[in-house]
């Protein structure tokens, strides 16, 4: 079973977690792209952070995380809505090979962006200053949310592009007991292997780490990358571009092409295509 997102609660601690997987939403988000390792490596952390954050989050609407550096991997984005229907792209300006987390995005900064779909848009940023993703992120709920946080996020990209991650979050509680509880919840989530994410079952894994305790796994909600382009997006976007431009395009190449960053997909517009819509037509009446 693949592309699950569950989480689960401990009976005896103040604390909730989440374990996901990926695998085929991570494929289909690198397919067509030709990525670098190093690059593809970070877009299926941020695709696996991206769904531990929307599950964090009571809301109905988009969540955005976005990588900005002027490092070689200058930009990464993944967003998501709440029913976990995740895109992805990223943008590589220079050679990758072999660097760092730090190295390949360099002085960046990672943004969260919450778009509800009623209620005001949330922005938190993060700066990219520890040595991963995970630490960056543990360190923003600490600072932005004071939660104790336990993040793990696992990529591998060789022959199965596979990945997988845990979170853990401390529930607002007081008491020295408290913070030693989950101290210990967390060294323990630590030593997983990356090996044990991908072949354990949930229940196997957790059992592995936790049992001495009581744990409840809820039902688990899938994951499907899924991007929002379509022919129809592309030609309300055209309707907003000036007539100008439009005659332009088609007199010097005959036809509009598009390219949807996220998957890949290219859509072309013939003079034809686009007097048959509403859209432009009175550009398309003047170029016959
Ligand atoms: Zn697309």
């Amino acid at each position: 079973m693949t592309d699950l997102l569950q989480r689960f609660i401990f009976d005896d601690y103040q604390t909730r977690g989440e374990i996901v997987n990926a695998n085929v939403s991570f494929t289909k988000l690198i397919k067509d792209h030709k990525y670098p390792i190093e690059v593809e490596k970070i877009l299926g952390e941020l695709l696996i952070a991206t769904t531990l954050l929307t599950a964090t989050i009571k809301f109905k609407g988009k969540i955005t995380l976005q990588i900005q550096g002027d490092g070689p991997l200058s930009m990464a984005v993944v967003n998501s809505d709440q029913n976990l229907k995740l895109r992805g792209t990223a943008t590589v300006k220079g050679d990758t090979k072999s660097l760092s987390f730090n190295d390949l995005i360099g002085n960046g900064h990672l943004m969260i962006t919450i778009t509800p779909e009623e209620g005001d848009r949330y922005q938190g940023i993060v700066s990219l200053e520890g040595e991963s993703l995970s630490k960056c992120l543990e360190h923003y709920f600490k600072q932005s949310e004071q939660l104790a946080t336990h993040i793990s996020l696992f990529t591998r990209v060789s022959n199965e592009a596979k990945a997988a991650g845990m979170l853990l979050q401390r529930l607002p509680a007081n008491g020295e007991q408290h913070k030693l509880d989950f101290q210990y919840i967390s060294a323990l989530a630590s030593t997983v292997k990356e090996d044990e994410i991908y072949s354990l079952s949930n229940e196997e894994l957790l059992y592995r780490l936790y049992h001495q305790d009581k744990v409840r796994l809820f039902d688990a909600q899938s994951i499907t990358y899924q991007c929002s382009c379509s022919k129809v997006r592309c030609l309300s976007y055209l309707a907003s571009v000036s007539e100008q431009e439009i005659l332009g395009l088609l007199n010097n190449q005959g036809c509009i092409d598009m390219h949807c960053e996220y998957c890949a997909s290219n859509y072309r517009f013939t003079k034809e295509d686009l007097s048959t819509c509403d859209i432009n037509r009175q550009t398309m009446e003047r170029t016959q």
